[in-house]
């Protein structure tokens, strides 16, 4: 692709942001702050029965690992609520207890000391007459609240109003919910305002903006499966954090959790609303490439996957082009006639044979990463990958 311009290298001022972040009023979930004078925050969920503590830690633990700042877990039962506690104490990120129907389980999410509940004003029984007593309870805990309205379960008036989940609807619902919170003078909470369609939920996020200056958390609920999920994800995200709307997202897939951290991660890092960590710069190939670039592009992602520093690898398929844009980047290979032509902050270091190009690179980004100051502790990137 010989018109290939892509701009490469770590910039050496901060990255351009689109728009400044919308001011919000500032909260805390947990240890984590929650609002425009903080980053924006990743979150999951998790899958496990949170019955089973152990299960569900260690899953925590995984999130934890993958970038997650915040982890909401179900509480459906009694038994549920029983396991909050332990859950609360041990996670090494703030717990959202996420309640729906039963009032008794936000009382108990928080006793049990989570940092929030969540609680969805549609579905449950007689919510408006509990924020009093909720709010009361919240605010003697020191616990954050998520007003978490969804089109799939909106308020039965609403829904005769409107005549089905408009963002006008959406938006309705949350601010008189919120309302009646700041009648009781309660205001530690974020609002959000999920739909499917990414085109309604932008739209209702758009509105709620404009209503308040309450923090609001991002998500595009059952987007579906992780191809489709993703980009609806990336697409309504995009547009709403580029305005400077967003301050939490939860990428909502039909895939495990951590899939769900990375992808948030993903979409945060390429609008530069947080640092950039291991970039990938590989060429689409075309018919000059001389090498397989797709499979080679795949076991450099693998063999990289894990470090923490900010390093951009070009994977050049041909030497037409290649040398050019491989040399912008921290690290890069421009590959033809069966070698690899190993650049290294612009200088060629070495030519290697193709077959020794994915673990070149591989020792090379280790060795780098270690100058940035990577953690070494013989679990380097590199030592944890089997080149094939
Ligand atoms: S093989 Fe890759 S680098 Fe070479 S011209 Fe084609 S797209 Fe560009």
């Amino acid at each position: 692709m010989g018109a290939m311009n892509v701009s490469l290298g770590m910039p050496k001022a901060p990255d351009p942001v689109l728009a400044p972040r919308r001011r919000t009023r500032q909260i805390k979930v947990g240890s984590v702050g929650v609002g425009s004078e903080s980053p924006i925050s990743v979150q999951s969920m998790t899958t496990t029965n949170t019955t089973d503590v152990n299960a569900t830690l260690q899953q925590i633990a995984e999130l934890t690992a993958a970038g997650c700042d915040i982890v909401r877990v179900a509480c459906p039962s009694a038994d549920d609520a029983e396991a909050l506690p332990a859950i609360a104490r041990h996670s090494q990120i703030p717990v959202i207890a996420d309640i729906h129907f039963q009032p008794k389980y936000v009382y108990a999410a928080i006793e049990a000391g989570c940092a929030a509940v969540r609680v969805n004003p549609g579905n449950i029984r007689k919510f408006d007459d509990q924020v009093k007593e909720i709010a009361q309870a919240a605010k003697d805990h020191g616990t954050s609240i998520r007003i978490g309205v969804n089109a799939g379960s909106l308020d039965k008036r609403l829904l005769e109003k409107y005549g089905k989940a408009t963002p006008e609807a959406l938006v309705e619902s949350a601010v008189w919910e919120a309302s009646l919170f700041e009648e009781h003078d309660f205001h530690d909470f974020k609002i959000s305002v999920k739909h499917n369609d990414p085109v309604t939920m932008v739209r209702a996020y758009e509105l709620l903006a404009e209503a308040g200056d309450w923090p609001l958390h991002l998500g595009v609920t059952e987007a579906g499966p992780a191809f489709q999920g993703t980009i609806k994800s990336a697409t309504a995200f995009g547009a709403l954090l580029s305005k400077g709307i967003g301050d939490t997202i939860r990428v909502s897939l039909s895939a495990p959790p951590v899939e769900e951290v990375k992808v948030g991660q993903q979409i945060l890092q390429g609008l530069g609303l947080r640092p950039r960590k291991l970039e990938i710069v590989s060429c689409p190939s075309c018919g000059r490439a001389q090498v397989d670039v797709y499979k080679l592009a795949d076991e450099v992602t693998a063999g990289l996957e894990g470090l923490t520093v900010p390093l951009r690898v070009a994977v050049m398929g041909c030497v037409v082009n290649g040398p050019g844009e491989a040399r912008e980047a921290d690290l890069g290979v421009a590959s033809g006639n069966g070698k690899g032509q190993i650049f290294v902050k612009g200088e060629v270091i070495k030519t290697v044979p193709e077959s020794q190009i994915v673990e070149t690179l591989i020792e090379e980004a280790s060795r780098i990463a270690e100058e940035m100051g990577e953690p070494v502790d013989g679990e380097t990137a590199g030592a944890q990958v089997s080149v094939g």
